[in-house]
């Protein structure tokens, strides 16, 4: 089956670099409109996004921890699109720190941006995915799954994704919406270019691969995801990390 993502319209959220951007360029690849959210929002990169693939690409600056501005950004979408079909909850921050020496306001900036944003676009994208059936794409972490020293904050960010996929697979699939979840494990981006080179180096060591992997690896997955290629498929989380945990 090819993959033929015409007609459909993708909100990736966090799309301006990274991982999201990645994900952005593969499903305008394959012909979906694209939505890139971010909080400063990126006009320049959606222009040459598509004018490279020729699809319509509309950039939207929003704050996922913030509903009002999701419920702006939705109503954004439908004004211009009148549809969703696809929604990655992409957007995320990383502070990693010891127990007890967590400060306040990175627990609520971590908790707020990556359990509150992925909760805010479920709950305004799938009234707007209603219409049609549709699928939506978290990305949580091999951290959430598995844990790690010096990430608490992180780790449950990332847990309280999985159990929000699963939770809303059960729920939206009467409606035809699928609900998946990737869990990266070592990818580079800007995200984990500031880790100390000790840290750097145990977690590459932990990789069966020997290598970290690359975004357009995970968007590859977020793709199959995305299509109807997984049409049969809801309420997974599937391991991007190289064999980090087997
Ligand atoms: P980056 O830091 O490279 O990119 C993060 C993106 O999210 C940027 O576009 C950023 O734009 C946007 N963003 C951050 N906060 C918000 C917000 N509140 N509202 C809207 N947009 C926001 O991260 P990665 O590409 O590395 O990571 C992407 C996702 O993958 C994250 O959820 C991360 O937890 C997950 N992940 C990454 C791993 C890795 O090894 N890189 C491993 C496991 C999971 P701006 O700052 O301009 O708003």
């Amino acid at each position: 089956m090819t993959i033929d993502l015409t007609g459909k319209v993708a909100l990736v959220t966090g799309a301006t670099r990274g991982i999201g951007r990645a994900i952005a360029v593969r499903l305008a690849e394959h012909k979906a409109s694209i939505v890139s959210n971010s909080r400063g929002g990126d006009e320049a990169g959606a222009a040459k996004l598509a004018e490279r693939y020729g699809v319509d690409v509309m950039s939207i600056a929003a704050d996922v921890a913030d509903p009002a501005e999701v419920s702006a950004m939705m109503q954004a979408v439908f004004k211009r699109f009148g549809r969703l079909d696809i929604l990655v909850n992409n957007a995320g921050i990383l502070r990693d720190g010891l127990i007890g020496m967590i400060r306040t306001e990175d627990i609520d900036a971590t908790i707020g941006t990556n359990v509150g944003g992925t909760l805010n676009t479920i709950q305004a994208g799938a009234r707007l995915m209603g219409r049609t059936g549709g699928s939506i794409v978290n990305l949580s972490s091999i951290m959430g799954v598995r844990g790690n020293a010096g990430q608490l904050v992180y780790c449950a960010s990332k847990g309280a994704v999985l159990a929000a996929t699963l939770a809303a697979a059960k729920e939206l699939a009467a409606k035809k919406i699928r609900v998946n979840a990737i869990a990266p494990g070592f990818i580079e981006t800007d995200f984990v270019a500031e880790l100390p080179d000790d840290i750097r180096d145990a977690r590459l060591a932990s990789i069966a691969f020997g290598r970290a992997g690359s975004p357009e690896e995970v968007a590859d997955v977020a793709l199959f995801l995305a299509s109807d290629l997984s049409r049969y498929v809801t309420g997974q989380v599937i391991g991007v990390d190289g064999g980090m945990v087997v």
